[in-house]
């Protein structure tokens, strides 16, 4: 039996632990279906294509789904999330996001802090309103991929010191009250915390509809990942090297938003059990002639129909079904001219693909009519801001779709409905980026605790 059993090793899990074993006398265990992050190895960075490996290596193990990325902090309470609504506070909700942010720099993360270039931004926000774009300034802090291992082994053995344990390469099957089976075993515990993340969201929503937690849809974003030349976004990147800029398109009201941009990157496949889709990345140790960001398109439904995600996963499909099993490649110009791109088509343009295992189509006959428009409006409007993005030659990749996970219901401390059933992150719909999964688990923990010792 253990006091409190913490299900994955991401920001969420490692934050909530940190808590507990700082300010408790919890015994604390956290299970992982991945590995240490040092065994964490993915093929797709040498080659861009993924091979299903499982467990996977980005979304898997110690550091969890941002563990082999370039550890972005972004240090404001409504980006990833919006903790305000957790913590129905402002003030609390960036004293949590200043917390992580002080453990993150205790573990080794650089003391800079980009984003805070006052001209630059000023600037920025200037040329953004103008083209009717709002320009959201974010400080971040970049931890970087060659320093990330650093600081989470650091955090882990702050952890290990203070008597927290770890298994790894163990998959939770099953989740019950007070207790959960990992191999055919059952491990007892007092207080269950469940941080699952997005690959664990799926599994987890199934076991908690079991238990009787309650839960709601929430919301989606559906798009492509946009690909131009390295110089085109260099003006903007320069000032925020993951520049966000938030869109209301003319036609539909909708609301588009530029993500996760890889300055001098590449575009990855990701492959899903059923469907295919796209990311980006930068890597350290090999730079491309591009940029690519993703182009995303929020879309919530409401009454009678609320299930988003099956709605996305249609979408998803289709286009994996319009690709031939491949991501879909289209240049802006042949989206707008009506017609499918070839690789003839795209060898004539100037912008030379980094993922290569797409198939040249028709992104219209993928992602519904209202998307493809909210797309063409809204990067014109961006081109405005960083001309020669809305260029014939840029290049559009499809489907970018980012399903979250459904919403579990809970309280200001993370609690479910389930007594001492606890959760926290992305694979609760709490949080959708490293600070603010992490800060659910400081709440998360302070729940455990503050029950505890009731
Ligand atoms: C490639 C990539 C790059 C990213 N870059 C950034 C970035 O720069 N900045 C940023 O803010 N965000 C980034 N993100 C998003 C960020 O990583 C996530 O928002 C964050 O990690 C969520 O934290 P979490 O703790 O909720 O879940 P996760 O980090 O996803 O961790 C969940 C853990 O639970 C484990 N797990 C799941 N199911 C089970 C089970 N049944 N049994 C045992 N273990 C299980 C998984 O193995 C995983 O390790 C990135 C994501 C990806 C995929």
């Amino acid at each position: 039996m253990v006091d409190a059993l913490i299900i994955g090793a991401g920001p969420a899990g490692l934050f909530a632990a940190h808590e507990l074993s700082k300010n408790s006398k919890l015994s604390v265990t956290i299970v992982d279906w991945g590995q240490e992050i040092e065994k964490r190895t993915c093929p797709a960075f040498e080659t861009g294509k993924c091979i299903g490996c499982k467990p996977c290596h980005i979304m898997c193990g110690l550091g969890g789904a941002g563990g082999m990325s370039s550890g972005i902090l972004n240090l404001r309470y409504d980006i990833g999330g919006d903790l305000s609504k957790l913590t129905k506070s402002v003030p609390k909700a960036e004293k949590l996001v200043k917390e992580v942010d002080d453990i993150f720099v205790e573990h080794g993360a650089p003391n800079e802090v980009y984003g805070m270039d006052s001209e630059g931004i000023e600037e920025l926000t200037r040329r953004a309103a103008a083209a009717g774009i709002k320009f959201i300034p974010i400080p971040q802090r970049h931890i970087g991929s060659e320093y990330l291992s650093d600081v989470i082994n650091s955090l882990r053995r702050t952890l290990e010191s203070r008597g927290v344990k770890f298994l790894f390469n163990s998959r939770v099957e099953r989740v019950g009250k007070g207790e959960v089976v990992i191999n055919g075993k059952k491990i007892k515990t007092k207080y269950l915390l469940v941080a699952p993340g997005r690959v664990g969201a799926d599994w987890f929503a199934e076991q908690v509809k079991a238990l009787g937690v309650k839960l709601t849809h929430g919301p989606i974003d559906i798009g492509v990942r946009v690909e131009v030349p390295a110089v085109v976004y260099e003006p903007v990147v320069k000032v925020n090297y993951d520049p966000k800029f938030h869109i209301r398109t003319k036609t539909f009201d909708d609301f588009v938003r530029t993500f996760c941009t890889n300055s001098q990157g590449f575009v990855m496949e990701e492959r899903y059990d059923d469907h295919v889709g796209v990311n980006g990345q930068s890597l350290r140790a090999k730079k491309s002639q591009n940029t690519n960001f993703a182009f995303l398109v929020h879309i919530e439904l409401t009454q009678p129909v609320t299930d988003t995600t099956a709605y996305g996963q249609s979408i998803a499909y289709l286009a994996t079904t319009i690709g031939g099993g491949r991501p879909l490649l289209q240049r802006l110009g042949d989206l707008r001219a009506g017609r499918r791109s070839t690789w003839e088509r795209i060898e004539r343009g100037h912008v030379v693909p980094t993922l290569k295992s797409v198939t040249p189509g028709d992104i219209s006959m993928a992602l519904p009519g209202r998307v493809v428009t909210d797309i063409l409006e809204g990067l014109d409007r961006l081109d405005k801001v960083a001309p020669g993005v809305a260029s014939d030659s840029t290049l559009l990749y499809a489907p970018e779709v980012k399903l979250y996970a459904m919403q579990i219901n809970v309280g200001q401390n993370m609690e479910t409905n389930v007594p001492n059933l606890f959760v926290a992150g992305d694979g609760a719909g709490l949080s959708r980026g490293i600070v603010t999964a992490a800060a659910t688990g400081l709440l998360a923990a302070r729940g455990i605790i503050e029950k505890a010792a009731a």
